[in-house]
């Protein structure tokens, strides 16, 4: 299966998935959107009223400003895979709760593993507990970290900086180090597929999936 099979596998499942109680209230599971081979991937927490009617991702006042955020720095939506970490709504939008982030968590990493994406922005706490398990918000976002041989930068949500406005300034702030960690990371990409040199220091983290987290800040 290629890669945007998968997607459309995944997706499809997520349309019917009853693996978690949330599915009883949901209207339209979202699973999520945007290219196969996109080179980020933005990963939200999950959908609220207006994804939940439309079963699309960050389609209300939230995904406004995530629009607004990538027009700055010359992206459009549809370069971009954009989803959640669950893909049916928390009724009231309240936060997702263990049991439903771990019964959706399969979904995401087999979106991960199909896309391949260069860098993962998380959206909000819950997607950058997925990967950055100790970090505080406050304290790491608009910082990049390898993760498991791909790059992670963890962000304010969006909602969370129209419901706070002082906390705007830095989710613009850190969208405008995107392109730079582009850079970074396709550097590292290129020097991980040159033949083996001796000596050769600053490899690239290799991808793998056991330990995670290696800290390597810009
Ligand atoms: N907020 C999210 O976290 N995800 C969405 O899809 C929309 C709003
Ligand atoms: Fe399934 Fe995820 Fe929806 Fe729960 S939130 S019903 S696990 S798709």
């Amino acid at each position: 299966m290629n890669s945007s099979e998968t997607l459309q596998e995944v997706a499809k499942q997520v349309a019917v998935c009853e693996m978690c109680g949330l599915h009883f209230t949901r209207k339209l599971a979202v699973p999520g959107e945007g290219p196969a081979n996109a080179e980020l991937m933005f990963i939200g927490e999950g959908p609220g009223f207006y994804e939940n009617e439309q079963g699309r991702p960050f389609v209300g006042q939230a995904g406004k400003l995530l629009d607004d955020l990538l027009a700055a720095i010359h992206l459009k939506r549809a370069d971009v895979f954009i989803t959640n970490v669950v893909k049916c709504r928390p009724p009231g939008n309240r936060d997702p709760l263990p049991d439903e982030l771990g019964a959706c968590s399969d979904y995401l990493d087999r979106q991960i593993e199909a896309i391949q994406p260069r860098i993962i922005v998380t959206l909000g706490r819950f997607s950058m507990a997925k990967f950055l398990p100790n970090a505080r918000i406050s304290d790491v976002h608009g910082q990049a970290a390898w993760v498991k041989g791909r790059l992670v930068v963890p962000m304010y949500h969006p909602a969370a900086a129209l419901h706070q406005p002082s906390l705007k300034p830095a989710l613009e702030k850190d969208f405008t180090r995107l392109p730079e960690y582009i850079q970074q990371a396709n550097n590292a990409q290129q020097a991980a597929r040159m033949p083996e040199k001796k000596n050769e220091p600053e490899k690239p983290p290799e991808k793998s999936n056991d330990e995670p987290t290696q800290l390597s800040l810009f």
